[in-house]
């Protein structure tokens, strides 16, 4: 009880947190680290089976929304795959005489468009969902998820977590997603297991972590994880250090220098309320976006989670220095928040993606209900019911999310040569029909549900509903005994 104590009166002490990105920080001190495991420095053993496709595949039978540039779709269209890339988009038509013997995929009838990219997360938190609602947040964290983190998380915790994560997302079309947690050794291979495309970061923090009891232990293992992972075609490694009031100016410039010097994303949670805001500022005298600018780390290398409280000059700098945007509605307004400025970063030209936050403050990784959710939230806020259109939300769940990870000539639309990220969605449920435009469809009326197949780097992961690459069973007994074992406590 005193040791929970002194936990928790330390944590107080630290920070004002708010949002998801928080939980992290409920790790801190309150476990005995685990072994420094360091990272092996070979390839993956898993990356040469993750590397295979299905042969070449036409997928028709389907309206294809490209995502591209012009907003091209194509009524009875078809994508041809070869070697883990789209190599033709068309007419069904064109393509079926040129590519007569690929395998056929069938669309049967519905929607052939990029799989959505979930630009935050905290997948092993899966785990905790529902575990606390509806709780004024240090009552939430500090006397429900910081004692539950304590006692659970490790790394087999975060093996299930994420294997049950996976089988959410691909479920619902999800293709990418961008993660910060710890043991992300674990989490990167289990997701390249699963099929998934992901960006992943191991969370630094200036103070002892499940994993790790120094930063300069931490920074050691990122610098290993990257090295293990960088080149593979679905994992990209990060430096992730967990937000400007967790971690100090020298840090944040190490880690900085880090991301930069092996070439990889830097990973951050900034501007995500009003009580983390005012900390930063009474600490250094800036907001936290002119903080990090100040630091010389605000560029292109940045993806920032939530940014609910940039001023309009902040805005215009996210522009001048290419910064990515991780736009997290949900957890937002669960948390109490507030409401990101995503008409004026839009209009600004930001790269705002879309991310559900770990599944303890949303309570699900459904990037459908986040996209139905950025198209209705600010049309509220501004009285403007223009505001983020059906399509532009669409668009921050797939092409604009890739820009934010500067990883548009990848993925986020279906056009030649990109990485085949390819979802195909069912269209004849009642609640869709009928039917006058797609992206209203898909943004207002579509569920998770009515996510059929799902296609990564050219190899089918779901197939009418089933996602192949993860024993489902075995995870949801496991989830069962995780649930258990919690909630005895
Ligand atoms: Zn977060």
């Amino acid at each position: 009880m005193r040791k929970s104590q002194m936990m928790r009166d330390r944590l107080r002490g630290l920070t004002g947190w708010m949002s998801t990105g928080l939980m992290l920080l409920s790790l801190v001190a309150c476990q005995a680290p685990s072994t420094d495991s360091s990272v092996a420095a070979e390839a993956p053993g898993a990356a040469a089976e993750s590397q295979a496709t299905d042969g070449p595949l036409l997928i028709t039978d389907g309206t294809v929304v490209t995502m591209d540039a012009t907003d091209t779709i194509i009524e009875d269209g078809a994508v041809a795959v070869a070697d883990g890339r789209i190599v033709a988009v068309g007419t069904a038509s064109e393509l079926q005489a040129e590519y007569a013997s690929a395998r056929r995929v069938s669309a049967g009838g519905g929607i052939i468009m990029p799989g959505l990219i979930n630009t935050h997360t905290h997948v092993p938190m899966v785990l905790f969902r529902g575990l606390a609602d509806d709780l004024k947040l240090m009552d939430w964290l500090e006397n429900h998820i910081f004692p539950a983190e304590a006692k659970h998380v490790d790394e087999e915790f975060v093996r299930w977590g994420t294997r049950l994560a996976c089988l959410e997302m691909l479920r619902g079309g999800t293709t990418t997603f961008v993660d910060m947690y710890f043991f992300e050794d674990a989490i990167a291979e289990e997701a390249d297991r699963c099929g998934m495309r992901a960006v992943v970061g191991e969370s630094l923090i200036d103070f002892p972590t499940p994993d790790h009891k120094t930063w300069d232990a931490a920074v050691a293992y990122t610098r290993n994880f990257v090295a293990r992972w960088k080149g593979h075609p679905r994992i990209t490694p990060a430096v992730a250090p967990h937000a400007p009031y967790t971690v100090s100016a020298d840090h944040l410039k190490e880690a900085h220098a880090l991301a930069a010097e092996l070439e990889v994303p830097l990973v951050i949670h900034l501007a995500e309320d009003r009580t983390a805001i005012e900390r930063v500022t009474k600490a250094t005298g800036f907001s936290p976006v002119n903080y990090l600018d100040s630091l010389g780390i605000l560029d292109d290398r940045v993806l920032a989670a939530h940014m609910v409280w940039p001023s309009p000059e902040e805005i215009a700098l996210l522009v001048e220095r290419d910064v990515g945007v991780a736009h997290n509605p949900q957890s937002n307004m669960k948390i109490s928040a507030g409401v990101a400025p995503v008409p004026a970063m839009l209009a600004a030209g930001v790269a705002v993606g879309l991310g559900t936050d770990g599944a303890a403050s949303n309570n699900d990784l459904d990037m459908w209900e986040e996209i139905d959710t950025a198209a209705k939230l600010h049309k509220v806020t501004s009285a403007d019911a223009t505001v983020v259109s059906a399509r532009e939300a669409l668009r921050m769940a797939t092409i604009d999310g890739a820009r934010a990870l500067d990883m548009e000539a990848e993925i986020g639309s279906l056009e030649v040569g990109k990485r085949a990220d390819v979802i195909l969605v069912g269209t004849d449920g009642f609640h869709q029909q009928p039917s006058y435009n797609a992206y209203s469809l898909l943004t207002y009326s579509t569920k998770s549900s009515d996510v059929e197949t799902v296609i990564i780097e050219g190899r089918v992961v779901m197939e009418q509903g089933q996602v192949l690459t993860v024993d489902a069973a075995g995870v949801l007994a496991k989830a069962a005994e995780y649930r258990d074992r919690i909630a005895a406590e």
